[in-house]
């Protein structure tokens, strides 16, 4: 299906100077003191451009603590008079919307269990026709961009155009390294098909540990992301939810000094050369295609000569020896072990298809 978002650029609703956007702040609002404690620790730092909090939290089991809701709200007032930046907060239902909005929150989110419901983000989207707010849409749950982009553009078609996508990873079926894997490529395709839409990094949330923000954070700056969403908390340990994953606003600012901000665009000269060197890299991908191409048409012959003399696609010996000189050649040249397996698993898979189409074909 053809899309389209009419989409206003992030600059024309938030100055960050052209760098990368920061959005920072507790996993949730639970008192007013750590609130605006935080949120003045974040000031004083200096690298926040938003102060994010969540009032109503949606959690996966009932009884853990589920935000402070519209009594948190007159502290993000309270922040906001405190340290003059813009506050955001997630909102899942049309009442938060009317409550956010009610007590001056600036940006809204919508979070990644909602985006999962096309009757829910609906919902959200006829609560904001005629309202002028910046929304951002986190990536539903399960890996699935359809519904992602479904999100963005039943909103989008309510009249919000301050729009934007946070790229929060996806849950996995089993324990794995990072809490939700990012799947990178499930933005970058999101990226592709709407380069004009703004995508945020939320290594709080695929990390679930502080020790993989850093490298989050820094996969999201190499994707050239808009900003990053960060959670961050006066005593992390002490949080009431998302504990392992917080950073005192001091530490978050010695992380995000760390990061290396890629350019955004670059010299004529610069230019150049990348387009010299992808004319390059266009060439030999054709080269790799071509000789692709040309090995299955070798696999066919074979094909022909099993099947006239009966025997099986399939050879496990053969397949086993495959396996193992490329990944010695792959290794001869420096290639990653991974995706010399990998590939060659794929042309495997893909050789024997042919061949037992070819063996099933009536004999010509
Ligand atoms: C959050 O930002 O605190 C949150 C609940 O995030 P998500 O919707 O990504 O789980
Ligand atoms: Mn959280």
């Amino acid at each position: 299906m053809n899309a389209s978002l009419d989409i206003l650029p992030l600059s024309s609703w938030i100055n960050t100077e052209g760098k990368p956007l920061v959005i920072a702040g507790p996993c949730s609002a639970e008192t007013e003191e750590q609130m605006l404690e935080t949120a003045i620790q974040i000031k004083q730092e200096g690298f926040a451009h938003v102060i994010r909090a969540g009032v109503w939290k949606p959690r996966t089991r009932p009884g853990s603590f589920e935000g402070m809701g519209e009594a948190a709200l007159p502290w993000l007032q309270q922040v906001k008079k405190e340290t003059g930046l813009p506050v955001a907060v997630e909102v899942a239902t049309p009442q938060h919307i009317e409550l956010a909005l009610k007590y001056d929150v600036d940006i809204l989110w919508v979070g990644a269990r909602t985006t999962v419901n096309p009757f829910n983000v609906q919902e959200l989207a006829d609560a904001l026709k005629g309202i002028d707010v910046p929304v951002l849409v986190k990536n539903p749950v399960n890996p699935d961009l359809q519904l992602w982009i479904g999100a963005l553009e039943r909103l989008n078609q309510a009249g919000v155009k301050k729009l934007g996508a946070i790229h929060r990873g996806f849950s996995n079926a089993q324990e794995t390294k990072f809490r939700n894997s990012p799947m990178w490529n499930i933005a970058i395709e999101l990226k592709t098909l709407f380069p004009q839409l703004p995508v945020i990094g939320d290594p709080s949330h695929m990390a679930g540990k502080r020790a993989y923000l850093f490298e989050l954070a820094q996969r999201a700056l190499d994707l050239n992301y808009d900003g990053l969403i960060i959670e961050s908390h006066r005593d992390p340990d002490k949080a009431w939810s998302d504990a392992a994953q917080q950073l005192t606003p001091a530490a978050l600012n010695q992380m995000l000094e760390e990061l290396h901000v890629r350019k955004e665009s670059y010299g004529s000269d610069y230019q150049s050369q990348l387009e010299i060197v992808r004319g390059k890299i266009d060439n030999l991908d054709r080269e790799m295609l071509e000789t692709l191409a040309a090995r299955m048409s070798l696999v066919e012959k074979l094909a022909e000569y099993k099947r006239d003399n009966n025997v099986a696609a399939y050879q496990v010996d053969r397949f086993r020896e495959v396996l193992e000189t490329r990944a010695a050649w792959g290794k001869s040249m420096n290639l990653y072990p991974n995706l010399v397996d990998e590939l060659f698993k794929l042309v495997h898979m893909e050789s024997i298809r042919k061949q037992t189409e070819v063996m099933n074909q009536v004999n010509a």
